[in-house]
């Protein structure tokens, strides 16, 4: 018989009632650290006051009002993050892919609103996760997403992951833009080298295409600056956002420059929900902490500290960690043993990590922690690497 709850997800055998900080606790009472955070969501951890006040004060005055009226908590956060970064105009959604709908539909537009309507494909990667909807399954192209859904809407040219020659072979008079995760997050932590960075936007620029970044989960101060691809030193056209921003409130957002948004007009894009007073409240709190003084230089300092003892763990267990790599603290563990058992090891020694494909392990810790959380989590990795490489030990026997 089938589960109440619709049986998509390969659940762990585990319940979370409380949230403090970086750790979870569950209903048996026993505490978590949370180096997951929801999938790089709670980047301030668990009911962090400033967002619990927001919260709970917008809920006592103001939920809901459609985007029919002028909503204030909009204008303000659309003005903190367009100061902070490429964009002059934001659109707010309930959740990533949305966001990257956005995104794609902005782009598309953007061509046909200036006399350029056959410009509307858009080249993608391989390995790349852009959500679940069919235009972000068919973006991101992979078999295990699409299998079974049917014909996927057109549009989308996949190149495989670092291919430069394909890449040029795919951009056609028929190109719209190039949308790419600065470091793609699913696909097992894998950072597009800085150059390849900005070689795409030299690209775009010489042929007349968009760039498309998906920052969803690699933005939000996750890569110890606010946005990853601050790190390359070159910018997007438009650029989705969501996980972080919300602080585990459901908010996503397109951002995009005053020229790549020429086509979206009053009437081509909407949401009931998007940005509603509720979710600007949150969303405006967590930006409010990100940009204070020193939070960014802390997640680097961290992430730094983070690298050097997975380092350590590295050399300690060659049999086990094949690599680790990534920006800030969106790290991964390649691994010589399965990731899935992995983390399973590092969750029975009260750590939970996220897999990803590549047989990747994901650490990705809520931005405010401290050393100690670190040791923690340093010290529940040894141990399971422990357990794995015992484990490997008599499976080779
Ligand atoms: C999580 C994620 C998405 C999808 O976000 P949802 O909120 O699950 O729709 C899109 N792109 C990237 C890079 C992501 O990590």
């Amino acid at each position: 018989m089938i589960a109440p709850v619709l049986p998509t997800y390969a659940r762990a055998p585990l319940s979370f009632e409380k949230g403090e900080g970086p750790w979870l606790f569950d209903t048996n009472g026993d505490k978590y650290l949370d180096f997951g955070a929801g999938i790089a969501v709670c980047a301030l951890g668990h009911a962090h006051p400033r967002l619990v006040e927001a919260l709970e004060t917008q809920g006592r005055r103001l939920w809901h009002t459609s985007n029919l009226y002028a909503i204030p908590g909009q204008e303000d956060l659309a003005r903190k993050l367009t100061d902070v970064s490429f964009a002059d105009t934001v659109f707010f959604t309930n959740s990533g892919l949305e966001a990257m709908e956005c995104c794609i539909k902005m782009a598309r537009k953007f061509h046909s609103h200036n006399g350029d309507p056959k410009r509307w494909r858009i080249v993608t990667f391989e390995g790349s996760f852009h959500g679940r909807s069919l235009a972000t399954i068919a973006a991101a192209g992979g078999e295990k997403l699409t299998a079974g859904f049917g014909e996927m809407p057109g549009g989308f040219d996949h190149v495989p992951f670092g291919d430069h020659e394909a890449l040029k072979a795919a951009i056609t008079d028929e190109t719209a833009a190039i949308m790419i995760e600065p470091v793609q997050g699913e696909g097992g932590i894998r950072p597009v080298p800085p150059q390849c960075l900005r070689g795409l936007r030299e690209m775009c620029d010489a042929h007349g295409i968009l760039l498309v970044f998906d920052e969803i989960q690699c933005g939000m101060g996750r890569t110890g600056a606010l946005f990853a691809h601050e790190l390359a030193g070159c910018a997007p056209d438009i650029m989705g956002v969501a996980k972080g921003i919300g602080g585990g409130f459901p908010l996503g957002a397109c951002m995009a420059t005053e020229r790549a948004a020429s086509g979206m007009t009053a009437g081509t894009h909407g949401s009931t929900y998007g940005g509603n007073p509720l979710a600007m409240a949150v969303g405006n709190a967590v930006v409010d902490v990100m940009t204070e003084d020193g939070f960014l230089n802390h997640v680097s300092e961290m992430a730094g500290l983070m690298r050097q003892r997975l380092a350590g763990l590295q050399d300690q267990f060659p049999d086990v960690i094949e690599e680790v790599r990534g920006e800030g603290l969106m790290l991964g563990i390649r691994l010589k043993v399965p990731n899935t058992g992995f983390v399973e090891a590092a969750r029975a020694v009260k750590l939970l990590t996220v897999p990803a494909a590549d047989n990747v392990v994901r650490i990705l810790p809520p931005l405010n922690i401290t050393a100690e959380h670190v040791d923690f989590a340093i010290t529940a990795i040894d141990a399971a690497c422990g357990v794995m490489q015992a484990n490997a030990a008599v499976a080779a026997k």
